[in-house]
Order: structure tokens, then sequence, then C-alpha cells
């Protein structure tokens, strides 16, 4: 059995991994560096960034630990930064490729289009090459959202794709889009002492997440004095001079050194020739695929960031699973029943499965239809002695006691989210997982108090 996997991003190098370590003979096509988007220009990137981030801070409130620096201003090296951002991403990509050769992948580098169901072209360095193949997975991934309005230039009107590789902090930044990218990287530029300017178009930051979420960030970005613009539009950019001048919906002026636009990604499957072997398409021009990812031709799967589910690495590698088990013969469908969901920030977010502003667009009641349990990080050992005191768990379930969702905001909040997941997921209860034994002291001890509390 060949299974030709196109695209090297989180998606396609775990599927074909997963694959080949399942007895297929599989190749793995990529045009560009392996990781996609996620080790190049997306996860690692934003997150080795955010652990500088975490260091500067730590140093800022080192005193309050007794620890004493020496006197004078923390300063920070931005080159430094970048270096070893490449140098972690560097690491990872050579990680890649020591997994896909132990696997037995074969990886072609090239640009990959389909000729027929069975085989696929790839322009490569020497000319053209021809797989003969079984099945196909696609695994092309995303590009952010360019809209024509935001003039888009990658010089001071940038995206994510290039603000990632600046070699300085700009002196100012106006960053369109509040959601999880814009966060992130909006709370690390302006800690490197960018004036950080976030406009959101919806009434609040995160909006993905319930209020009370979006409240935590809201009032860590005033603490640290990033300005926040929500419920207001862009009506117009004009970048050609020393600083963009941007024209809010309201008619509020501002400008900057430069713009990020971080307002959504599209699937990217230019050049694959789609059409040629009558591939359906969403009205949004994602690959359309059914639950066990097979698109509407029969050997042909899709996955990750193409397909119309939340675009992120951990949903793209569990698709990819799934495409590769119905392949070799098993019958899987895709849950996205727990679909984890992390924001980075200081505070971080996270968030999984039903959450409260789902049930409250559905018309239902709390306590009539659904149990909160909540509890702050104030209140536990291990918060108050590191010191990490600001957020709070909060687990969401239905009448018979079944977890169905949850949240937390705090330090680790990603880490500790994998409880709640797995809760949904396996339609545990609340009985259930409180009745589990919770380490003492660990952060983790919040979620067993929450239950308590439902
Ligand atoms: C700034 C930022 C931060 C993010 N942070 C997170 C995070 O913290 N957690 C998280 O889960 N997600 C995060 N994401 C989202 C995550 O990066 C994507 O969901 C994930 O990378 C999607 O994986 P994929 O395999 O579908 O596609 P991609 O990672 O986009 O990979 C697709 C690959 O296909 C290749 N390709 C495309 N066309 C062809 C072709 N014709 N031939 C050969 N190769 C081709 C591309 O070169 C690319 O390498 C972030 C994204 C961004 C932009």
């Amino acid at each position: 059995m060949k299974i030709t996997v196109i695209g090297a991003g989180p998606g396609g190098y775990e599927t074909a991994i997963y694959a080949a370590e399942r007895g297929a003979e599989v190749v793995l096509v990529e045009k560009g560096e392996l990781g996609g988007t996620c080790l190049n220009r997306g996860c690692i990137p934003t997150k080795a960034y955010l652990a500088s981030y975490d260091v500067l801070k730590a140093c800022e409130e080192a005193d309050d630990y007794g620890i004493i620096l020496p006197e004078g201003e923390i300063k920070t090296d931005y080159t430094a930064i970048l270096e070893r951002k490449n140098k972690v991403m560097g690491s990872l990509i050579k990680g890649i490729q020591y997994l896909e050769d132990q696997a037995g992948v074969t990886i072609v580098k090239g640009t990959a289009s389909l000729k027929d169901k069975n085989a696929v072209l790839v322009k490569t360095e020497n000319g053209e090459e021809e797989i003969k193949t079984d099945y196909i997975i696609l695994a092309t991934g995303s590009v952010p959202v360019k809209p024509g309005m935001f003039k888009i230039n990658g010089k001071n009107v940038i995206t994510s794709d290039e603000v990632l590789d600046l070699d300085k902090a700009p002196a100012s930044m106006i960053l369109v889009g509040g959601g999880v990218i814009g966060c992130e990287i909006g709370q690390f530029l302006h800690a490197m002492g960018t004036e950080m300017t976030i406009v959101e178009a919806l009434p609040r930051l995160v909006a993905t997440m319930d209020e009370d979420v979006s409240k935590q960030i809201a009032r860590q970005f005033k603490k640290e004095k990033i300005k926040v613009i929500c419920d207001d539009g862009i009506a117009e950019v004009n970048p050609d001079g020393d600083l963009v001048k941007v024209t809010l919906a309201s008619g509020k002026e501002l400008e900057a050194e430069k713009v990020l636009v971080a307002v959504g990604r599209a699937p990217y499957t230019e050049g694959l020739g789609l059409d040629t072997v009558g591939v359906e398409m969403t009205e949004r021009r994602f690959v359309a695929v059914d639950d066990h990812m097979k698109t509407s031709v029969d050997n042909i799967y899709a996955i990750g960031d193409i397909v119309p589910s939340a675009q992120l690495a951990h949903i793209a590698s569990k698709e990819g699973q799934v495409a590769v088990d119905n392949i070799l013969g098993k019958d899987r469908a895709m849950s996205y029943k727990a679909v984890p969901g992390c924001v980075f920030t200081n505070p971080e977010l996270a968030s999984c499965g039903t959450l409260e502003k789902d049930l409250i667009a559905a018309g239902k009641e709390l306590d009539k239809d659904y149990k909160i349990g909540t509890f702050d990080f104030k209140g536990l050992g291990k918060a108050q002695a590191s010191g990490h005191i600001t957020g709070f768990v909060k687990i969401i379930a239905d009448m018979n006691g079944v977890i169905i969702g949850g949240e937390i905001v705090g330090a680790r909040a990603s880490d500790m989210l994998q409880v709640i997941t797995t809760a949904v997921e396996c339609g545990l209860t609340v009985e259930q997982v409180r009745n589990s034994i919770f380490p003492h002291p660990t952060m983790c001890e919040a979620i067993g108090l929450a239950l308590s509390n439902l």
C-alpha cells in the first residue's frame, strides 16, 4: 500500500510517520521547509519568543521572590532573541528529518500537483518527477488572509509571516485582530519595547472563548499598558509615509511604524490541481471532507488547515491519524467533541469542548440545562507558593453530571487543560474525575476543587 502525503506541516509530517509505522510505503512531498507553518511561521517561533517574554517578566519580578538582580535597567537583546528562535526551529527541523528517516518515509523536496487520483507530479530542483500511488493525503495548510483594503506590502503593513522575522522590535505597531495570534505577538512585542495598539472588530479580545476569559487577558493588557480598541473596524490604511496611517470605522485616526494584520488564515490549495481530479470544495474554498477525512474522490484524503475544522496543529495531526486508519481499513470517524484551544499569553488561556457562550447562544440556562464549577487560583497553595495567583478553572457539566467543557486561565493552563480534554472526549462524569487523586501541591488541584463546586 503506497500513500503520498502532500505538505510536511504538523498534519503531513506526523501523518507520514504514523502511516509508515503501520506498514505503508510513504512518500512525503514538501515545497518548503519541513514543519510547515507550525514550525517555521507559527506555533514554535511564537512560543520561543514568548519564552523570552517569560524570562523578562521573571527578572522584573525577581525581587518579589527575594532575588536581587544587579542595579540598573533590565535590557533585552532582540538579535539574540531572534537567533534563539531560529536555533530552536533549526533543531526541530532536523528532528523531523530524523524521525521521518527512522520511520522509513521517503521525502521528496518540490511542489506537488495532482495528475490523476493515482499519480502526483512534483516539480523539483532537477525537473519533474511522477509518483504513482494508491492513496493521496492533502495537507497543504494555510496562508494569512490578505484583504485588499489593508494594503499589505510585506514592509510596513505585514502579516504574521513577516513579523516573526523582523530584526528588531518596531517602535510602534497597530495590530489588527485581537484573536489568538494577535494577542500572543502583541504581548511579546510590547514587552520588547513596541508601543502596541490592538484593534479588534468584535466587542472583546479572544472572542472564541468565554467572556470571563477575555476579561482576564484584557485586564493583564491594561496592566502592561497595551492599548486595546474593541468593537471598531479598519476603514482605511495608508502605508505611503514614514508612519502608516490608519483610520478606524469610528473615525479615530492612528499611526504607527508598522501595521500587523492578523485577521485569519485561508486554506492553501494553489496549483494543486484539485479541479483536474474533481475534488470538491466548500463555499469558502476549503477542501470538503467527510468524517473519515475523505474528499469527494475515493482515494484522496485531506487534513489540517485546508479542511473546514479548527486551524490548529493538533487537529491537523489527529485528522491525519483518522485518514490513515481509514485508508488501512479501520472505520474511524474524526471527533471534534473536545478540541483544545490555547492562547500562550500571560496569563495563558485554554478551553475545550462546549463553552458557556455556546450554551447561552443555544438558549440554554445555567442550573436548568447545565452546571458550572469554578475555582480561583488565589485559593490554591501551589499558586500562592509560586506567585501565580491570577486565573481560575471553570468546568461545565450537563445536568447528568457529564463534563462537557471547561476553561482554564493562568500559569500552565494549556498543560492542565488535558485533564478536561480527556474527560470531555471520554464522556467522564464530574464524580469520576473528582474521585481521581490530584497531586499536592500542584496547579491541577484547582481542577479537583472546581469539580467539588459542581
Ligand atoms: C503565528 C501563528 C501561531 C500559531 N500558533 C499555534 C499554536 O500555538 N498551536 C496550534 O495548535 N496552532 C497554532 N497555529 C496554527 C498552526 O500553525 C496550523 O494550524 C498548522 O500549522 C496547520 O498544519 P497543516 O499541516 O495543516 O499545514 P501547514 O503547517 O501550513 O503546512 C503545510 C505545508 O504544505 C506545504 N505545501 C503547500 N502546498 C504544497 C505543494 N503543492 N507541494 C508541496 N508542499 C506544499 C507548505 O510548504 C507547508 O509546509 C499558529 C499559526 C500561526 C500563523
